[in-house]
């Protein structure tokens, strides 16, 4: 159905950064050191970021859908692309989530409907996306986003 949302003809906004699973429910996607096992996301395909590593293969792996608040703010001015303009600016929180199992902390909008005054640090959170917009296609092109566990 036009202009319905549908788990299996989303997509990510920017291919890559995250995928569905079986059961439909999203993960990010990481780069992972081959050599050194650090983890990066945004995922790259070479060059560790570990400084003590010379590691240049990196392997493309799921991360934890779950994790604890570590940071947060909101934000009150429209972002950057790749978010298009939109007519009526809403402020909307950012948290910096911790995975514990990859030691990696991710920076993601917070699903519409929670701010800043919601969240708290060790809060559990769990990795959800938000539509974006349709693509010439039809395929609804998604970001992730931290919503509270
Ligand atoms: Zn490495």
């Amino acid at each position: 159905m036009p202009g319905e949302t549908d788990a299996a003809t989303q997509l990510p906004a920017i291919d890559g950064w995250w995928s569905l699973d079986d059961s439909g429910a999203p993960h990010l996607i990481a780069g992972k050191c081959t050599q050194c096992s650090t983890y990066v996301f945004p995922p790259r395909a070479n060059n560790c970021p570990n400084p003590a590593c010379d590691g240049d293969d990196l392997a493309q792996v799921p991360l934890s859908r779950r994790g604890t608040v570590w940071s947060y703010t909101e934000n009150r001015y429209p972002p950057p692309a790749p978010y298009p303009a939109q007519e009526t600016f809403e402020p909307f929180a950012i948290a910096a989530v911790e995975l514990a199992d990859e030691g990696l902390i991710v920076l993601g909008k917070v699903a519409d409907g929670t701010l800043a005054a919601d969240l708290k640090v060790g809060m559990e959170m769990e990795l959800t996306t938000m539509p974006l917009y349709t693509d010439d296609d039809g395929f609804v092109r998604s970001v992730y986003a931290w919503r509270i566990a």
